[in-house]
């Protein structure tokens, strides 16, 4: 007998050839390659040795004809699951990745994601309208790529970082309910979760709150968990963008295990609220009291630092002295940037370990560790020093705990809405504010006199979606009125005049009867990802570029003729000429 697997895109089947009676059959199966395309003929029958971990492992077809429909070069990698090939080959041949079973389920599910995203919307009266590809810059914090015109010489269009301003002219429009499946364009740093074009689930509503929108779209969420991935889940937590800087040193934090911050000296004040370093906020959760259980020990490092934060790893109190070097080594590498991690651990009989006991007794030990809530074979982990620095830093541990203790399994989902962002960001490089999201959002109605005395200190009306420490998406309720717009572009060191060129066309559309309207965009690839338990979105776009925004399958970019460049009127610098 002569077996050979023939694949299509629904799975295998097993073609059986048979020696007696069709020997020439045979020996012209057995001359066959690796992706040979085949048709073939012949009756099914049951096989004597049965593979029940496939759905035709119970049959073969036993062949009585079959036709070469044509050969193939031996593949550079092979077609299988765990396959041989580099990221580069799978790359350059995409069309024979994409034939992986791997990948195809991850282009399956998209799809799938695509309809269940469309029957929602569909049925809650949203219409899908298209927006122009060709537009004028439209900020959400990256560069734009730009198409020169032909026709209008010197002229650019940019691609759209988003549809935001012609989803608000939709709404001008009275079109109340918006949603459309989109490529978005930006030209920013590429890692493995970023893409130069992407595609997000864009939306937008008129004559609502910020609670009708998380609503809806925590409906859209539910029912995407529940139709796509067989999942029930609860209502979705909110927390305070201030609450998640302090208690998960994140705008996007991983809820799935708990492992909260617990402060040890602070001064109370949040430095996250505007961007600015140690001012003041009116956030009501980044407002911790002021407490201090680290000074007056002569212990220098807790005694200069602005903040001493750590947590608590259950059941690690036993780690080695090689286990905790490792940690420290992890937290001191370049990308973290931490000078040191002190540690206390709680042993079983109710004494303390710590590499700080030099400074701090036991006594101050044991009130540390009831201050962690921690119990005898617990762990914990200190940083100390510029609050927003040390947050950050405590953040990578904490994730990094909860690999080692296994508390980040892909197939359980911790969704949670972040809410109050600040408005502004401020740079100190270019010594002027940035929206934090972008220059449309509102800020929350109480906030707005704060743009005059106290920009930093202004709370936007805008709301992310997290799952699994991903940020899924994000929006707010809008500025829908001319003045305020305004007011906004000059916080944003727009001068009247830029910003009439620059967004007059939606400025002037505010003083025709526009409503009061929010929205939001969720990263579609990124949740196809989220869903298929997998960090790289990569695997979830059937042509994506790789990590200089190359396509290697197709070489592009490319240089292009020089009868193009000078229908464009493009003459490009020395050097530049490929
Ligand atoms: N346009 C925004 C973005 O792309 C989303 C929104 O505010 O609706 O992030």
């Amino acid at each position: 007998m002569t077996f050979i697997d023939l694949r299509d895109r629904y799975g295998i089947t097993q073609l059986a050839f048979n020696m007696d009676g069709r020997a020439v059959l045979c020996g012209k199966a057995r001359a066959l390659g690796r992706e040979y395309v085949l048709k073939a003929t012949g009756i099914v029958i049951e096989r004597s040795s049965k593979n029940l971990k496939i759905p035709t492992g119970e049959i073969e077809i036993l062949v009585e004809e079959f036709d070469v429909l044509n050969e193939s070069k031996i593949p550079p990698f092979t077609i299988e699951d765990n396959t041989d090939g580099g990221e580069e080959q799978r790359m350059k041949y995409r069309y024979l990745d994409l034939r992986r079973n791997v990948i195809k389920k991850n282009i399956e599910l998209r799809h799938k994601m695509s309809v269940e995203t469309r029957n929602y919307m569909n049925a809650q009266g949203f219409i899908e309208v298209e927006t122009p590809c060709l537009i004028k810059s439209t900020p959400e914090g990256a560069r734009d790529f730009v198409v020169p015109s032909r026709m209008n010489a010197g002229e650019f269009y940019a691609l759209p970082q988003s549809p935001q301003t012609f989803k608000q002219l939709l709404m001008v429009a009275g079109y109340d309910r918006y949603y459309q499946i989109v490529r978005c364009f930006r030209d920013e740093d590429l890692r493995s979760d970023r893409q130069p074009e992407f595609t997000q689930i864009d939306c937008e509503m008129s004559f609502v709150t910020k609670e009708d929108i998380l609503n809806t779209f925590e409906g859209l969420a539910k029912y995407l968990f529940k139709n796509v991935r067989g999942i029930e889940v609860n209502d979705f937590p909110r927390i305070s963008y201030a609450d998640a800087m302090k208690y998960y040193g994140s705008d996007k934090p991983d809820i799935r295990f708990e492992m909260k911050f617990v402060e040890l000296k602070s001064s109370g004040s949040s430095p996250h609220l505007g961007g600015l370093e140690g001012g003041n906020s009116p956030f009501e959760g980044g407002k911790g009291d002021v407490i201090d259980l680290t000074s007056g020990k002569n212990f220098k490092v807790f005694d200069d630092a602005e903040l001493v934060v750590g947590i608590c790893a259950s059941g690690c109190g036993e780690y080695s002295r090689k286990q905790l070097d490792e940690l420290t080594e992890f937290m001191k590498r370049p990308q973290i940037g931490a000078t040191g991690l002190v540690y206390v651990k709680c042993n079983n009989d109710g004494t303390f370990k710590s590499s700080v006991d030099k400074f701090y007794n036991e006594e101050y030990l044991k009130k540390w560790a009831a201050t962690f809530q921690a119990k005898p074979g617990d762990l914990i982990l200190i940083l100390a020093g510029n609050t927003e620095k040390t947050r950050k830093a405590l953040c990578e541990l904490r994730i990094e705990m909860g690999n080692r203790l296994g508390l980040r399994n892909p197939d359980i989902f911790a969704p949670l809405w972040v809410t109050d962002f600040p408005l502004l960001e401020w740079d100190e490089e270019t010594h002027r504010f940035y929206a934090k999201h972008h220059p449309f959002t509102s800020p929350k109605p109480e906030d707005i006199p704060l743009l005059e005395t106290n920009p930093a200190a202004a709370r936007a009306n805008a709301y992310d979606l997290v799952i699994n420490g991903v940020e899924i998406g994000g929006g707010s309720i809008r500025i829908h009125k001319k003045d305020l717009q305004k007011k906004m572009l000059k916080t944003l060191g727009f001068t009247d005049e830029e910003a009439q060129s620059q967004f007059g066309f939606l400025m002037n559309a505010f003083e025709y009867g526009a409503p009061p309207h929010g929205g939001i965009a969720f990263g579609f690839d990124r949740w196809c990802a989220v869903f298929g338990g997998s960090e790289s979105i990569r695997d979830y776009i059937a042509f994506p570029k790789n990590n200089a925004g190359r396509d290697i399958m197709i070489d592009s970019p490319s240089a292009i003729s020089q009868q193009q460049l000078d229908e464009l009127n493009i003459r490009l610098a020395p050097g530049n000429k490929k």
